[in-house]
């Protein structure tokens, strides 16, 4: 057989310490021996940005941008210790933030699930995948110290000089207090995304928002969603039989308990933090959670969750044998060929994905599977194996597949 081809090169981000080792494996099993891969290679890793002040991360969006799909490895984002152990000339930004900003994107995550491994939730079947608008809010405060007695008060000023007042509270002790905002080009421009990425990958979109309680504040976010759905979506969502369902926050996270999942679920920014972190975990394992950030611009960046599992790495360097979970990356990796063959219209490039992530999965149901794994299986004999047996493990099962 000979190398399924490519047209379009994919952006390729490469990361740091051992999702880098396993980035290599991957390529190596599972991609170069099937695909003719065209990528366009940019080394994220620490060292490199360092070395190019940071200027590598922005020109590997501008490339996504230019391009359309990028596939990511994990970063590290520096903090005080990282700078010290790789002599950085600063405390660069966080990557993921970096090219957020340019893509202006929503970052969907996705549990991989597969037999034999049940989520904590006995009612999901399906995977749930959660879309957080990550702008603002919480996360974009003003607080302050309230040390006794006193006004506090809202005041916008416009353009115009006028200013508009609201009385917060007539403190009469000790508190404190907190300003946060919102803009409607961000709410919409997340809006746009999860519609968007509702109808690509056919779920239905469920939102939910306080707006019983916070009744300009939220209910603003649930007024752009739904002006927004009926003048651009609603007919594309009845077209393909699905819904777009509003509720407030609490409903939501009730009936998401007894959902079967299966659906996109859009929250606020805290919302978002909160819950994904408690999805993920229901689902069993970071290690098999998918990320993609989806840009209103059209354009999407595929990663895992996880982060680059230090810890391992540290053994892998010491010489000790690690089994580091590579599902969450190949699945990026598939998710990127995938996109990269609907553009491009290359059919055998989407079975491939398809294949790569059949042959994952139904390895890890035959019972093999890396240690994080076997820690949460349902069943007994399980095969615990390295990350490399469990590549090559996948790749004879895709062979079978790919009859080569
Ligand atoms: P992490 O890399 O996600 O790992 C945390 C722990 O989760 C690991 O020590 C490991 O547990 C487990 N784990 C995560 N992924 C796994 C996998 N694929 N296979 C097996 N176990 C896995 O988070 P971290 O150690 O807190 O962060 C390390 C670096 O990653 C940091 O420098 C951070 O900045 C960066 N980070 C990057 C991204 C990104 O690029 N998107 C996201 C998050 C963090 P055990 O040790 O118990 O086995
Ligand atoms: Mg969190």
């Amino acid at each position: 057989m000979s190398l399924i081809e490519m047209k379009t090169p994919l952006v390729e981000m490469d990361g740091d310490e051992m999702t880098r080792i396993l980035w290599q494996m991957i390529k190596e099993e599972l991609i170069e021996p099937f695909v003719d891969l065209k990528t366009e290679y940019y080394d994220l890793g620490i060292k490199h940005r360092d070395d190019t002040n940071d200027q590598v991360t922005v020109d590997s969006a501008n490339a996504t941008l230019k391009y359309g799909v990028a596939v990511k490895c994990a970063t590290i984002t520096p903090n005080a210790q990282r700078v010290e152990e790789y002599s950085l000339k600063e405390m660069w930004k966080s990557p993921n933030g970096t090219i957020r900003a340019i893509l202006d994107g929503t970052v969907f995550r996705a549990p991989i699930l597969v037999k034999g491994i049940t989520p904590n939730v006995k009612t999901w079947e399906k995977p749930l995948t959660l879309a957080r608008h990550a702008y603002g809010d919480v996360y974009k405060n003003a607080e302050l110290l309230i040390p006794g007695a006193g006004k506090a008060e809202l005041v916008f000023t416009d353009a115009d000089g006028r200013e508009t007042r609201k009385t917060i509270m007539d403190f009469k002790g000790p508190g404190v207090l907190q300003g946060m905002y919102n803009l409607d080009s961000s709410i919409e421009s997340f809006a746009k995304c999860c519609f968007t990425y509702a109808l690509d990958t056919k779920q239905d979109l469920w939102f939910g928002t306080k707006d019983t309680i916070s009744k300009i504040y939220d209910r603003r976010f649930k007024d752009i969603f739904d002006s927004l759905y009926d003048s651009t979506y609603k007919e594309a969502f009845e077209k393909a039989g699905l819904t777009y369902f509003y509720t407030l926050i609490d409903d939501a996270v009730a009936r998401v308990m007894k959902s079967k999942g299966g659906f996109i679920w859009a929250c606020k920014n805290y919302d978002g933090d909160v819950m994904s972190d408690m999805v993920s975990s229901a689902f069993g394992s970071l290690a098999m959670m998918t990320s993609v950030l989806v840009s209103p611009k059209g354009v999407y960046e595929y990663e895992a969750a996880h982060g680059t599992v230090q810890r391992h790495y540290y053994k892998y360097l010491k010489g000790e044998e690690t089994s580091t979970n590579p599902v969450a990356t190949i699945f990026a990796w598939s998710g990127a060929f995938r996109k990269r063959g609907e553009m491009d219209q290359l059919p055998a490039l989407m079975h491939y994905a398809d294949v790569l992530e059949q042959a994952t999965i139904s390895v890890i149901e035959s019972g093999v599977m890396t240690g994080d794994l076997a820690l949460i299986a349902d069943r007994e004999d399980v095969k615990k194996v390295n990350s490399k047996e469990l590549l090559q493990t996948i790749r004879a099962e895709m062979e079978k597949e790919l009859s080569l």
